[in-house]
C-alpha cells in the first residue's frame, strides 16, 4: 500500500444506493477524502474495526488508480492505470449524527482501516469493466453486486470534476461508489471481493467492542 498520495471518495454514485438511505440522489460529484491512515490491504488478514462506535456498514467499491496527471479532455484510459476493488468501511450511527449537526462525516468515514483495499491490476479499459459486475461476499453469500453502467457520474466525470475542484495526480486513488446492499458488519465476518469470478482479496472483521 505505498505510493498512495491522496484517497477520494465518490457519494451516492448507485441511484439504489442513494435511495436505501433514504438520501437524495446528488446532481454533481459528491466527493470526500480519507487519510492515508485508512487505507489497508484485503490479503486475507483480520482487521479491526471500531464496534465500539456503533454501527459500521461496508460499501464494496470500485476503486481506480490515477497514473499519470489528469489534463482536461485527456482520455480515461491515459490516466487510470489500474484497478482494484475496495470497501468503503462508514459508522453509520456517527455519520447519520453528524449529518443532523452539520459537521464533516471525517469521523464517520476516515477512521483507521476504513479504506479496504484489494492489490490494483492493469486497467482493462471501461467497455472491459462495463462487461464485469464486481461484487462482495460476506460468509461466502452475496450481499452487494454493482456495475459501472449504473454509477450516476461516470469514470470521465468523477475525473473530470475531482481534478478541477481539488486536483488529480499519480498514485491518488479514488472510491468510485457502492450499489446498494450496504449493512453492518458482524464480529468475525469474512468478507471477500470478486471481479467477476475472480476473487480479488478478502478480509477478516474484528470488531472492537
Ligand atoms: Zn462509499
Amino acid at each position: 500500500m505505498n505510493n498512495i498520495c491522496n484517497v477520494f471518495c465518490v457519494g451516492r454514485n448507485y441511484r439504489l444506493h442513494a435511495e436505501e438511505l433514504g438520501n437524495e440522489v446528488p446532481t454533481s460529484p459528491m466527493i470526500f477524502t480519507k487519510p492515508t491512515y485508512a487505507v489497508v490491504e484485503a490479503n486475507g488478514k483480520e482487521i479491526t474495526l471500531p464496534g465500539d462506535k456503533g454501527d459500521v456498514h461496508y460499501e464494496a467499491e470500485l476503486v481506480l488508480h490515477i497514473g499519470k496527471a489528469f489534463q482536461p479532455g485527456i482520455p480515461v484510459e491515459d490516466v487510470v492505470d489500474g484497478i482494484a476493488l475496495g470497501i468503503d468501511f462508514t459508522l453509520r450511527d456517527v455519520q447519520s449524527e453528524l449529518k443532523k449537526k452539520g459537521h464533516p462525516w471525517l469521523p464517520a468515514k476516515g477512521f483507521r482501516n476504513s479504506a479496504i483495499l484489494t492489490a490494483f491490476r492493469p486497467f482493462p479499459g471501461i467497455e472491459a469493466c462495463k462487461t464485469t459486475d464486481f461484487s462482495l461476499r460476506r460468509n461466502g453469500v452475496e450481499v452487494q453486486r454493482g456495475n459501472i453502467q449504473d454509477m450516476i457520474f461516470d469514470f470521465a466525470a468523477i475525473l473530470q470534476f475531482i481534478n478541477e475542484h481539488f486536483g488529480l495526480d499519480t498514485g491518488d486513488i479514488i472510491y468510485t461508489g457502492t450499489p446498494a446492499g450496504v449493512a453492518a458488519v458482524e464480529n468475525g465476518d469474512k468478507l471477500a471481493l470478486f471481479w467477476g469470478e475472480e476473487k480479488f482479496g478478502e478480509c477478516i472483521i474484528a470488531l472492537r467492542r
